[in-house]
């Protein structure tokens, strides 16, 4: 038995995309999400899913899908972001199938004053429900971990009501995860704060489990969105357990880990922390900034490899008369940074355990 035969290759939607989490859970992996901002990365991260035989989640930001719709086109009232989130989705969803792969197509971080964003998307949600059956994206977050937890609480359960209408997935987070992420700027916040408590994590599970049991939670445990020295804030990751078990007391349902818990803030962090959450139910871990990295390595790399053959269309080491149209032509070069970010999201799968799945 693999995923092949819980879930379709293709993007998911309704209570598959939970059968493929409930199955990450009992099989005891988790499935990285990679940020991605173009046609070009999100094939780097179906090759790299195909190729070691994973299933993926792809997700773009607020401002990763306004970059899709490319960076010329006006942002105002979230035009470009939602235009580049659905277009995005309707590249993942032609391309998914022919690789073979089961994606979640996701949204990420969406703060309060994001919302028109998140409207926009719900909206052509709703549109392909009535035409196609099902929403054109998987999931969406929420992000309003800024915001008081009754508002939050509140907020999330309004939309996912919505959602729950399409058996739509909503992630949503609770506590602080630190550092810098589309302009939401958490560097100062005090670390007692960067903890969230299980108390904190059920009331999420009491409000949102009444209306559809598909969503997932992200609490802090000491993350950090992006990279920073190391020693800052320590990571966490066995605190998730005491959500799973203070749930599993409350529900009267013993050695089941009833949440689903998510991971931000994962870059940088250790194969052992990364274990651990598994271990504790985190059934999707956020990579953005070590893919980003890696998408520049091969392109650095071949441009000073080759930088002989990149100053003129004509002319290189090789003689005055030699053209270098097969160095510049982004087919090459391009190809580089798709070929290191592939094997970086390889990387992600293999630490979460997500390898050989299909
Ligand atoms: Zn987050």
């Amino acid at each position: 038995m693999g995923v092949l035969d819980v879930v379709p290759a293709g993007v998911l939607t309704g209570d598959n995309v939970r059968k493929l989490f409930e199955w990450a859970k009992k099989e005891k992996f988790a499935i990285p999400a990679i940020n991605c901002t173009s046609s070009s990365t999100v094939n780097a991260v179906l090759e790299a899913a195909r190729d070691i035989k994973s299933p993926i989640i792809i997700q773009v930001s607020q401002g990763g899908a306004a970059y899709f719709a490319g960076k010329g086109l006006d942002n105002k009232n979230q035009n470009a972001s939602i235009v580049g989130a659905i277009a995005a989705a309707h590249h993942v969803r032609l391309v998914a199938k022919a690789y073979g792969v089961p994606v979640v197509m996701h949204t990420d971080h969406c703060a309060k004053k994001l919302l028109p964003w998140f409207d926009g998307m719900l909206e052509e949600d709703e549109r392909w429900m009535k035409s196609h059956g099902e929403p054109l994206f998987s999931s969406h977050m929420l992000d309003l971990s800024e915001e008081s937890k009754e508002e939050n609480i509140a907020l999330c359960a309004k939309y996912f009501e919505r959602m729950a209408k399409m058996g739509q997935w909503l992630e949503m987070e609770i506590g602080i995860t630190g550092g810098e992420e589309d302009g939401v700027n958490n560097e100062d916040v005090d670390n007692a704060s960067l903890y969230t408590q299980p108390e904190d994590v059920f009331d999420v599970y009491k409000t949102l489990s009444k209306i559809s049991p598909n969503f997932s939670i992200a609490a802090a445990f000491g993350n950090v969105h992006g990279v920073y020295k190391p020693g800052n804030v320590k990571l966490h990751p066995e605190l998730l357990q005491k959500h799973q078990l203070y749930a599993e007391e409350q529900l009267n349902v013993k050695g089941t880990k009833p949440l689903f818990l998510v991971f931000h803030g994962g870059s940088g962090s250790t194969k052992e922390e990364i274990e651990t959450a598994v271990r504790n139910g985190v059934v999707k871990m956020n990579v953005d900034t070590d893919t980003q990295y890696a998408y520049l390595v091969g392109m650095r790399d071949f441009f000073q490899k080759k930088a002989g053959y990149l100053q003129t269309q004509v002319g290189n080491p090789e003689g005055a008369d030699k053209p270098n149209k097969k160095y510049y032509d982004p087919r090459v070069w391009v190809r580089e940074g798709e070929k290191t970010m592939s094997d970086r999201v390889k990387e992600a799968c293999r630490d979460l355990g997500n390898v050989d799945r299909l």
